[in-house]
C-alpha cells in the first residue's frame, strides 16, 4: 500500500519549481524522438546555408509550397516561400485570422562555424599543395587540425555561370585535413596558450604532393592540382576570386551513445532549431495566425550582410507580402511574436565551474527558453519582457510541453548573442528558444533527440495557438 504523502511533501509539489529528465515522464518518448530525428539527420547532411536552402525548397515544393508572387493576395491555408539569394529563406502559411492581427514568427540561422577559403587560396610549399583558409565564426582553431574535412561551395565563372562544389562527403571521395605537429617535437607548441597552438595562418588544407609531369614548369604540384580541378569543374586559378568555398567536417550525422539517445554531428548550431521550426512550419495546416519561418545566414559572424538578420530583407519581404491587403509592416509587426530559435549551452559536468546550476540548461529536459543572452551587464541583448515570457509559458504549459529556462553560463565568465536583438529592432515581441548543446561550435556537436523532438512540438504549439498576445 502506498504511503500517504506528508503535508510538507504536498506543499513541495505545489510550490517548488523543478524540471526533470524527459525520460522520467514518458518512457516511450525516445522511440518517437528517434523516428523524428531520422529526417533531422538527413537535413544535417546539408552543411552550408546554400545547401540547406536548396534542400529545403525541394521539401517545401513537395509539401504544397510555391514561390512567393509579388502582388498576390493569398488566402487562409496558402503556403509559399521566398528565397533570398539562395542563402536565406522565408516560409509562410497564411492563417485564418486577418493578417492585421499579427504574425507568429520562428527564426533560426543555417550558417555554422567553418573554414572559408581565402580569395586566392591555392599555394605550394615543400612539394605539397594547400588551400589557405580564413575561419568563419567562433572556433577553437586547434579542434580543426587532423579531423577529416570536406570541401563545399560555389564558384562563379567569368561567363556568369556557376559551379557547385562538394568533395569529401561520399565514401569513394578523397579525404582532406589540416596537419598538426607530432608530440615528439611539440615541446614549445604545447606551452603556448590555446588560441596559438594552431594559428590562423596554419589552417591550411593539404591537397596532395604529386607533380605535374613536365620538368619545364615550376610549382608542379600546384599545377597538377589545378589541372585536376580544371578537368572536374572547368575552372582556372582566377576563378577562385569569385567563389565561396569552405571546409567543414566530413563525417555524417549519426546516433550518439550506447543508448542512442543523442545525435552527434557538425552544424547542429543552428540546424537543430532550423529543422524543428521547418517541420513545425510544414505541419502547420490552417493555423489561426499567419506563420512565418525564417532561415537566415551570417549569424556566426554578427548577422551583417544582405542575407543576415541585420539586413532589411525580412522587413522588406513583409511589406511586399502585405501590400495587396493594404497593411503596413510596422503595424502588423507590432502585434507579432517571434521565437528566435537558437541553441544554448548544455551543462557539461567536465566544465561544471562555468555554469550557475539554477539558471542554465540541461540535456534532455526539453527546449530551453532564454529571457536574455548577451554578456556582462546584459549588454547586447533583446531581454524578453515578462509579458512575452508569460505568453510563451502559457502556450507551452497548455500544450503540456516540458521546457526549461537557461542563461548561457555564469555572469562573469563570458557570453554570446543570438539574432533576437536584430528581430526586436522591428518592434515585435521576441524571445529565444532552442535546444541545449554539448561542445557547441566544435566540429562535433551533441544534442538530445528528445530535446529536438520537443522543440518541434513547442514551435508547432506556438504556430497553431489561437492565444492572443495581451
Ligand atoms: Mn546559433
Ligand atoms: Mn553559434
Amino acid at each position: 500500500m502506498a504511503e500517504e504523502e506528508t503535508k510538507g511533501q504536498l506543499l513541495e509539489k505545489e510550490l517548488l519549481y523543478k524540471t526533470k529528465n524527459l525520460g522520467e515522464s514518458d518512457g516511450s518518448l525516445l522511440e518517437k524522438a528517434s523516428d523524428f530525428c531520422e529526417g533531422y539527420k538527413e537535413f544535417l547532411c546539408n552543411k552550408t546555408e546554400r545547401e540547406v536552402v536548396d534542400y529545403s525548397i525541394g521539401l517545401l515544393e513537395k509539401n504544397g509550397y510555391s514561390e512567393f508572387e509579388m502582388g498576390k493576395k493569398y488566402s487562409p491555408g496558402d503556403k509559399f516561400y521566398y528565397n533570398n539569394r539562395g542563402k536565406a529563406l522565408i516560409m509562410v502559411t497564411v492563417g485564418k485570422r486577418p493578417i492585421a492581427d499579427g504574425l507568429r514568427l520562428g527564426v533560426s540561422h543555417t550558417d555554422s562555424p567553418r573554414l572559408d577559403f581565402k580569395p586566392n587560396p591555392l599555394f605550394e610549399d615543400t612539394d605539397m599543395a594547400y588551400f589557405k583558409t580564413h575561419y568563419y565564426g567562433g572556433i577553437k582553431k586547434y579542434q580543426w587540425a587532423t579531423i577529416p574535412l570536406s570541401l563545399h561551395g560555389v564558384i562563379v565563372l567569368n561567363d556568369g555561370s556557376s559551379v557547385k562544389v562538394c568533395i569529401g562527403e561520399d565514401e569513394g571521395d578523397p579525404l582532406f585535413c589540416i596537419t598538426d605537429l607530432l608530440p615528439h617535437l611539440a615541446q614549445n607548441q604545447m606551452k603556448k596558450p590555446a588560441p596559438e597552438i594552431i594559428e590562423g595562418e596554419q589552417l591550411n588544407i593539404l591537397l596532395g604532393c604529386w607533380p605535374y609531369q613536365d620538368e619545364k614548369v615550376s610549382g608542379r604540384v600546384k599545377l597538377n592540382i589545378l589541372s585536376i580541378l580544371n578537368e572536374k569543374y572547368g575552372i582556372k586559378e582566377s576563378d577562385f576570386l569569385s567563389a565561396e568555398l569552405c571546409a567543414v567536417p566530413a563525417y555524417k550525422p549519426r546516433d550518439f551513445g550506447l543508448d542512442r539517445s543523442l545525435i552527434g554531428a557538425y552544424g547542429q548550431d543552428d540546424s537543430v532549431c532550423a529543422y524543428a521550426s521547418f517541420m513545425a512550419e510544414i505541419e502547420a495546416k490552417d493555423p489561426e495566425f499567419t506563420t512565418m519561418t525564417v532561415f537566415c545566414d551570417k549569424e556566426e559572424t554578427g548577422s551583417d550582410g544582405n542575407t543576415g538578420m541585420r539586413s532589411l530583407f525580412l522587413k522588406d519581404f513583409i511589406e511586399d507580402f502585405l501590400m495587396p491587403y493594404g497593411l503596413s509592416a510596422r503595424h502588423v509587426l507590432m502585434k507579432s511574436v517571434c521565437l528566435s530559435c537558437d541553441v544554448n549551452a548544455a551543462v557539461d559536468p567536465a566544465f561544471g565551474e562555468v555554469f550557475e546550476r539554477n539558471n542554465c540548461s540541461y540535456l534532455n529536459r526539453g527546449p530551453v527558453v532564454s529571457k536574455y543572452t548577451g554578456s556582462r551587464g546584459k549588454y547586447s541583448t533583446n531581454d524578453a519582457s515578462a509579458e512575452t515570457m508569460g505568453f510563451l509559458r502559457s502556450i507551452l504549459d497548455e500544450a503540456e510541453i516540458p521546457w526549461q529556462v537557461g542563461e548561457l553560463g555564469k555572469v562573469d565568465i563570458g557570453g554570446g548573442g543570438t539574432i533576437a536583438a536584430e528581430i526586436s529592432i522591428h518592434n515585435l515581441d521576441t524571445v529565444d528558444m532552442g535546444v541545449p548543446v554539448l561542445s557547441m561550435h566544435a566540429p562535433l556537436e551533441i544534442v538530445s533527440k528528445c530535446d529536438v523532438y520537443m522543440l518541434y512540438k513547442a514551435v508547432y504549439a506556438f504556430y497553431m495557438s489561437n492565444k492572443e498576445k495581451k
